[in-house]
C-alpha cells in the first residue's frame, strides 16, 4: 500500500498505456485457445466501457484486472457482485 492508504495499481502514477496492454496481448498466447472471439471480445469490452467500475479507461474496479486484458480468456467472467456483465465463454 502506498502511504496515502491507496493500492499502489489505482494511482495515477502507476497508470498503464494502451500501447503497454497491446504489447501484453500481441504475446502468443492470446493468439492461441484460451482467447474468445472477436465479437465476444468486442461485446465485452462494450460492457466494461459501460460500467461504474471502470476506472482510468483500464481497469476494473471490482478484480483489479486490466479489462482488455480479463476479457480475452474464455474461462473468465465479469466480476461484478449481483448482477455479471458478461460471462465466461463456452
Ligand atoms: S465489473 Fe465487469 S463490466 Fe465492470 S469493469 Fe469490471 S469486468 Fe468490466
Amino acid at each position: 500500500m502506498s502511504s496515502n492508504g491507496q493500492c499502489k495499481g489505482c494511482s495515477d502514477e502507476y497508470r498503464v498505456t494502451d500501447e503497454q496492454i497491446d504489447r501484453i496481448l500481441a504475446a502468443p498466447m492470446f493468439s492461441s485457445g484460451i482467447s474468445v472471439p472477436d465479437e465476444v471480445y468486442e461485446r465485452r469490452l462494450a460492457q466494461c466501457g459501460a460500467c461504474p467500475k471502470l476506472q482510468f479507461g483500464t481497469t476494473c474496479a471490482v478484480c483489479g484486472c486490466f479489462v482488455r486484458i480479463a476479457a480475452k480468456y474464455k474461462d473468465r467472467a465479469c466480476p461484478l457482485p449481483g448482477g455479471s456483465r458478461w460471462a465466461k465463454h463456452a
